[in-house]
């Protein structure tokens, strides 16, 4: 019997996006929609949708916060069998998502008033899933706060960590009180070190806990990787699992890509060969070289500043290299001189460019994800769904989805001796061989759909009702 489920996320594409919580939101609703249930997102109503969305105003509620309570407006469009309900608050309704000195207030009202705004929309779900330290609290909420809708208390809640590096953390007591949750609970799980923290308040709470794959799953209890909660996730124990993250593969077909020169795909895959001529012209490349491709954000856990520092070895090693991206200035000065250095060898564009990226997925031969720490990644996805052989480190979602020597190729180490000896195992095999082809058609056919990861979150709701 299908389960009513109100997802909460402060991201949903193509409404609102910084990055795969964005596209996860987006995606798995739609997905657990086909599969008979009932969905709720509740996302924040910032000052700029994307998709040109115009939620229709249906009124306003009371949140039960701080002293004397705050009123948000109520916002509601449905898509694709999905109801979307939008928060409206002065402090949500700015330009960019994140980054305000507030943060931590605005999203503690966003996740507070997401039962009163169900409520108003006349959604009685079944079960919680909050997502990330933007929402962490709502298990909190359901599980021990005050001033609930009739149906939430004690709601089986599922807590799903997109990315552990940001969680949320402000004043203990403060934040205690903005929520109206009882002042003993700063002697709970979402004390950390003195000071409340979202994400692992979310994990503590929760009537299940999940990450985006299972490499990261186990990551996360080691210190390299769990940013400070490491021992806070291994008293988890069984609690925490990974289930990977699908690929919107409609979106993401270079059959029906209208982005490309030539359609393409497993069943004829030799007029990839247009795309590849195409990016080679847009980025000045001598024709004949394999091009190795990035697209990405260039920050740390990225590691693209390791690519750019193994830039000469690889050029010399007989490979071009394309860049796209847009962050950090030192990560983005370090690619334009490499480019300035190795004109015909290497084209780097700074910026986030949605259509480049479809040529350079389609018209790369490999593709590099030489990342620090790697929750799950769709980009390794996107590019053997285009016959682009990934080169990733192994860790977290890459680790689950590339296999060495198969659909790719995959180095231990984060460093740019890692990613030569990557690249050099690819060039043994050699684009354009028959081996080569081989990979290519064993990395297009494997099935990233979102399918498969939506009936897993299917029986993970169950068994939360089941035994909250
Ligand atoms: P993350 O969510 O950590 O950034 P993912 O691999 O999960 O990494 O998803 C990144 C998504 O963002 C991919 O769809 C990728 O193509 C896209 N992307 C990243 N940088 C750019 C850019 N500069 N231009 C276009 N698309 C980009």
């Amino acid at each position: 019997m299908g389960m009513r489920v109100l997802f909460a996320s402060a991201e949903v594409a193509p409404y609102s996006k910084a990055g795969g919580l964005g596209d996860v939101a987006g995606s798995l609703p739609r997905a657990l929609v086909d599969l008979g249930h009932e969905l709720l997102v509740v996302t924040p109503w910032y000052a700029r949708l994307g998709a040109a969305a115009r939620p229709l105003w249906i009124g306003d509620v009371d949140v039960p916060f701080a002293g004397d309570g705050v009123r948000v407006g109520v916002g509601t469009l449905e898509e694709g069998g999905v109801r979307f309900a939008f928060v409206g608050h002065p402090s949500l309704s700015r330009d960019r998502l994140y980054g305000y000195a507030d943060d931590a207030w605005r999203f503690a009202l966003f996740a507070r008033a997401v039962p009163e705004v169900a409520r108003r929309v006349g959604f009685r779900p079944d079960v919680v899933h909050a997502n990330d330290w933007h929402t962490g609290h709502l298990p909190v909420v359901l599980a021990r706060g005050w001033h609930l809708p009739e149906g939430f208390w004690h709601l089986p809640s599922v807590f799903t960590i997109h990315n552990a590096q940001h969680q949320g953390v402000s004043d203990l007591a403060e934040t205690l009180y903005w929520l109206r949750l009882p002042a003993e609970l700063a002697g709970s799980f979402a004390n950390h070190y003195g000071r409340y923290n979202a994400l692992k308040a979310g994990a503590g709470f929760a009537s299940r806990v999940t990450t985006v794959s299972p490499t990261y799953a186990q990551e996360l209890t080691r210190p390299e990787y769990g940013y400070g909660l490491d021992g806070a996730f291994r008293s988890l124990e069984g609690r925490l699992v990974g289930i990977l993250n699908g690929l919107d593969v409609e979106y993401w077909n270079p059959a029906t890509d209208p982005y490309l020169p030539a359609p393409y795909d497993a069943r004829r895959p030799n007029d990839k060969a247009a795309s590849q001529v195409a990016l080679r012209e847009r980025f000045g490349l001598e024709t004949g070289l394999p091009v190795l491709a990035s697209v990405s954000r260039l920050v740390e856990q990225k590691g693209i500043d390791l690519l750019v520092a193994a830039g000469p070895r690889l050029v010399n090693a007989g490979w071009g290299i394309v860049i796209l991206g847009t962050g950090e200035p030192a990560v983005e000065a370090a690619a334009l001189s490499l480019a300035a250095d190795n004109p015909g060898r290497v084209g780097v564009h700074i910026g986030y460019d949605e259509d480049l990226a479809h040529l350079v997925y389609a018209g790369a031969d490999a593709f590099a994800m030489p990342s620090r720490f790697e929750p799950c990644g769709l980009s390794q996805m996107i590019a053997m769904r285009y016959g682009t052989i990934p080169i990733v480190r192994a860790t977290g979602g890459l680790l689950d989805t590339v296999e060495h020597g198969r659909t790719g190729f995959l180095f231990e180490h984060a460093t740019a001796d890692g990613i030569v000896w990557a690249a050099a195992r690819a060039l043994d095999v050699g684009p354009g061989t028959d081996r080569w082809r081989a990979l290519q058609l064993d990395a297009m056919r494997q099935d990233n759909s979102w399918r498969r990861s939506a009936r897993r979150y299917e029986a993970l709701y169950r068994a939360a009702r089941s035994a909250p």
